[in-house]
């Protein structure tokens, strides 16, 4: 059970104080009271040094927890409080009981999945969109929110140089930004979809998506979600960069029209969620054209990459899709949640959503976001994103971004040099997928060579000084770096490079005694 910190000296007197206070007001007013200015401002002062020093000393701090499942429930009450609590209480305990119980996805030595990072501008943007706790459902109920998300994308979109036509929302995640994608491409075959419920159109054959092998499970989820039926979602085969294979994609549509299913939607992957390979977009844009199937470009990791000149190249094509998502909460320094979705077609989102019952209508000639999806009420996002671009600025953004693909090169070198390991794919940008093979090992088999990986992996994460993910490539075992935080230096990288090597001569030696 959650026992109260012990309090000392002034804290004592200030919680006492808190606590009179409020107990004064409520009597006075028999409603809870809402904190005074006063308090509000000597609180908020108390945790932005809290944020401040968390920040700074994150280093310090283990990046995985060593709790065990159920640890932190056992030391919270099994209900809420009766009363209310003081403040000063409250954040004691996330100090005392949150703080070293989280995943610290700010540690600079998080390397695991997609590395993220928050920023000063971004937080102080979700501060003051709590504050603010505008719904942007409509125009009218938040004027500068909904305006601001058009002048944000349409930086977004000019920084990434996507053409004008692609109009832009903010929704909260890639996964949904997907969803639309394809309830966008479902209408755009125009099958009374919306009316009848595929249920109701027993006439109409499978609707089928495309995706590679490697794309994220996201998009398959938006098919099940959307009523597809996962039978009608085809894995494209990737080639040995593991890029999607046009020619098997071209076979596979070509294969679904024959047997009378009906091709809907492509979703190629800029920057696929296992090695950031790149799916030959513009190839695919051609062959979804000449085939009239929609295509939805998933560049939710690398498509903020789209803003260094040197890596342009890499997004030839996309500008041919009808919907792009990148996200930045993943690459930009923006803390989550923030998916920017474009699409040259906004009008079949619209006529796929919207439904305005009377007690929303508004005569204002303007764009309202709740017709451009399932969601009515809307967080302020666009507030944090505006901030971090107006704080960083392009170039700011842009070094942040090259820094990391820069840092990632150097670690791809190390490995590349080393007898022990061996990197197991390409690195486009600030992603290393490698695993250790070394050559006093070479009569390992694939299953044992695994499980020397798996191995390494966990001792290193079990330091808590640096946190590392995996994946499975050519059902191989490998290790990921992915590299996105802001505060991530070549410290960081050299210190975490010592750890998996000290880990790897410990876990070959383990072997070796095992085997021998
Ligand atoms: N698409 C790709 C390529 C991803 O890597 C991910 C997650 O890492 C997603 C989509 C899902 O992102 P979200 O968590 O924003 O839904």
């Amino acid at each position: 059970m959650m026992t109260d910190v012990p309090q000392t000296g002034e804290k004592a007197d200030a919680l006492k104080d808190e606590a009179n206070d409020r107990a004064a007001t409520a009597v006075e007013k028999s409603v809870p009271s809402e904190m005074s200015a006063e308090d509000f401002r000597r609180y908020g002062h108390e945790l932005i040094d809290w944020i401040s020093q968390y920040l700074s000393t994150l280093d310090q701090r283990p990046v995985l927890p060593p709790i065990k499942p159920g640890e932190l429930k056992e030391q919270l009450p099994p209900t809420a409080p009766e009363e209310g609590e003081p403040m000063a209480r409250i954040i004691a305990d996330v100090d005392r009981l949150i703080a070293p119980n989280l995943t610290h996805w700010s540690h600079p030595a998080f390397f695991a999945y997609f590395a993220i990072s928050t920023s000063a501008p971004g937080i102080f943007g979700e501060l003051l969109s709590a504050a603010f706790n505008t719904n942007g459902m409509l125009w009218r109920t938040a004027p500068a929110a909904v305006e601001l998300e058009e002048v944000v994308l349409s930086w977004l979109r000019e920084m990434l140089g996507l053409p004008p036509h692609f109009e832009g929302i903010i929704y909260d995640t890639a996964s949904v930004s997907t969803l639309h994608a394809l309830a966008a491409a479902r209408e755009s075959l125009g099958l009374r979809v919306r009316e009848d419920g595929l249920a109701g159109r027993p006439d109409l054959p499978p609707l089928c998506v495309y995706a590679s092998e490697q794309a994220h499970s996201s998009v398959e989820k938006s098919v099940i979600a959307l009523g597809l039926g996962q039978r009608a979602f085809r894995r494209i085969p990737t080639d040995e960069r593991f890029r999607m294979k046009v020619g098997a994609l071209e076979r596979a549509i070509r294969e679904d029209r024959n047997a009378g299913r009906l091709p809907c939607a492509v979703v190629a992957t800029l920057g696929t969620t296992s090695t950031t390979s790149l799916d030959p977009v513009a190839e695919i844009a051609e062959l979804c054209h000449a085939n009239s199937i929609w295509l939805h470009v998933d560049a939710a990791y690398a498509g903020v990459a789209a803003m260094l000149p040197e890596k342009r190249d890499l997004f030839c094509g996309w500008e041919k899709a009808d919907s792009i998502t990148t996200n930045p909460h993943k690459w930009l320094a923006t803390p989550l949640d923030l998916s920017a979705f474009y699409c040259r077609r906004m009008d079949l989102l619209r006529q796929a959503f919207s439904l305005i019952p009377d007690y929303l209508k508004t005569d204002e000639p303007v764009r309202n976001p709740m017709d451009y999806g399932i969601q009515l009420g809307r967080r302020f996002r666009a507030l944090k994103l505006w901030m971090v671009m107006r704080y960083f600025g392009r170039r700011g953004l842009q070094a942040m971004i090259r820094e990391h693909c820069h840092l990632a090169q150097t670690f791809a070198d190390w490995i590349d040099d080393s007898p022990d390991w061996e990197r197991a794919a390409p690195v486009p940008f600030s992603v290393v997928c490698f695993r250790a093979r070394p050559p006093q090992l070479a009569a390992l088999d694939a299953r044992e060579i695994d499980e020397l990986n798996a191995l390494i992996a966990d001792r290193v994460n079990a330091t808590g000084r640096a946190f590392l993910s995996h994946t499975r490539l050519n059902g191989r075992l490998t290790l990921r770096l992915a590299i996105g935080n802001i505060r991530t230096t070549r410290t960081h990288l050299e210190r975490t490079w010592e750890l998996l090597q000290g880990a790897l001569r410990a876990t070959v030696a383990e072997m070796q005694v095992k085997r021998a």
